[in-house]
């Protein structure tokens, strides 16, 4: 089932997102409606808070950028209760957009390199160090569980001159092939 893209302005995107248990309701099929979600809506990655549940889940199909680097084609994953443990390497810029800011993208600074804790969608444990686009992904969905989002890391006066863009996005105004969830539809 598609579920509609909380955007800007929506409280859940700005909460600190909770870890949840094996036995989090219906987690099966709320799983697989993220993955229809963001395969509908061209996204790379799609979090938790994005569709209203503020839960330490995101999922992650890095494929799209098989031509950049041919690792990225496996790299399709879910992430539960995700724990980012290092960051480390250089601080890089990256041309990053979102499903929850429309049509706006920036330039982003990210450090190369993580070590990340989660388990996957079976609960198994992982302790991993991701580098290069895999880190700056994850890096992009992780902030939505920790209430931030990608405008955050630009400076005051790019926060300025989008300030109307932004307020657009709150009302509901944008243009995207998905269903949204704005705060004043
Ligand atoms: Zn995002």
């Amino acid at each position: 089932m598609l579920l509609p893209i909380y955007v800007y302005g929506q409280p859940v995107l700005r909460k600190i997102a909770t870890e949840i248990t094996p036995n989090y309701p219906n987690l099966s099929e709320f799983l697989a409606n993220l993955w229809e979600t963001m395969k509908k809506a061209d996204g790379v990655g799609l979090a938790a808070p994005q569709v209203g549940e503020s839960i330490r889940v995101f999922v992650i199909d890095g494929s799209n950028f098989t031509d950049d680097d041919p690792s990225m084609a496996t790299f399709i994953k879910t992430f539960i209760n995700a724990q980012i443990t290092e960051r480390f390497g250089e601080k890089t810029l990256f041309n990053e957009g979102c499903l929850s800011v429309p049509g706006i993208r920036e330039d982003v600074s990210r450090f190369s390199s993580i070590r990340i804790k989660y388990c996957d969608e079976n609960f198994n444990t992982f302790d991993e160090v991701f580098d290069g686009l895999k880190a700056r992904i994850i890096q992009h969905e992780y902030d939505h569980l920790e209430g931030i989002l990608l405008i955050d890391h630009l400076n005051p006066l790019k926060r300025k001159i989008l300030k109307s863009r932004l307020n657009n996005i709150a009302k509901g105004i944008a243009d995207v092939n998905y269903k949204m969830k704005a705060v004043k539809p």
